[in-house]
């Protein structure tokens, strides 16, 4: 199943998300989810993004795409990850990269501060305790969907000045997401 992604202004992008407790449907809902996922082209997707609080995840790490082809993501998959009630345990360095987010489609930063290298504990779809050691860019889409946990989106993690003018720069396009994503509400109540 595909689900709709929330977008900027809908209010479950920011608070902060339930530990995971029951686990029997979770293998169903990170298909799902992958699913969702693939089809928008997103390296990973929290649970928040499809408008359930609970503190999970999916990310994928793909092989580079063969040059001048465009293939379906799921034929590129190297390592899939299923995640629930992430922990960082220990942060290291500090770089600035590039990142967008499904919820904010079309709007990137390049400036984008995260840790360079994370050890991160977490439940695998079977509730398995686990622990890994990330680092370059799957520790930063990581470090982003851990976020997305808590409430906080990509272009909060820029200071202060980089943030007002990512704002600022992207005003219209932030109006035109928060008015798309009040229809998308009004649409999924209504069933
Ligand atoms: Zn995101």
């Amino acid at each position: 199943m595909i689900y709709p992604i929330r977008l900027y202004g809908d209010p479950v992008l920011r608070k902060r998300a339930q530990p995971v407790q029951e686990f029997g449907g979770l293998k169903r809902l990170a298909q799902d989810m992958l699913e969702t996922m693939f089809e928008a082209r997103g390296v990973g997707l929290a649970a928040p993004q499809i408008g359930l609080s609970q503190r999970f995840f999916v990310a994928v790490e793909y092989a580079d795409e063969p040059e001048g082809e465009e293939r379906p993501l799921r034929d590129l998959v190297r390592r899939v990850f299923v995640v629930a009630n992430p922990v960082i345990l220990h942060r290291e360095g500090e770089v600035e990269g590039l990142e967008g987010c499904l919820s904010l489609p079309g709007l990137y930063s390049e400036e984008v501060p995260r840790a360079e290298r994370i050890r991160v504990a977490y439940q695998d779809e079977e509730g398995q305790g686990r622990t890994l050691e990330l680092e370059g860019y799957m520790a930063r889409v990581f470090q982003h969907e851990i976020d997305h946990l808590d409430g906080v989106l990509f272009f909060e993690r820029l200071p202060k000045p980089k943030r007002e003018a990512f704002l600022e720069e992207n005003r219209m396009e932030l109006a035109r997401l928060q008015k798309e994503a009040r229809a998308l509400l009004k649409e999924l109540s209504q069933g």
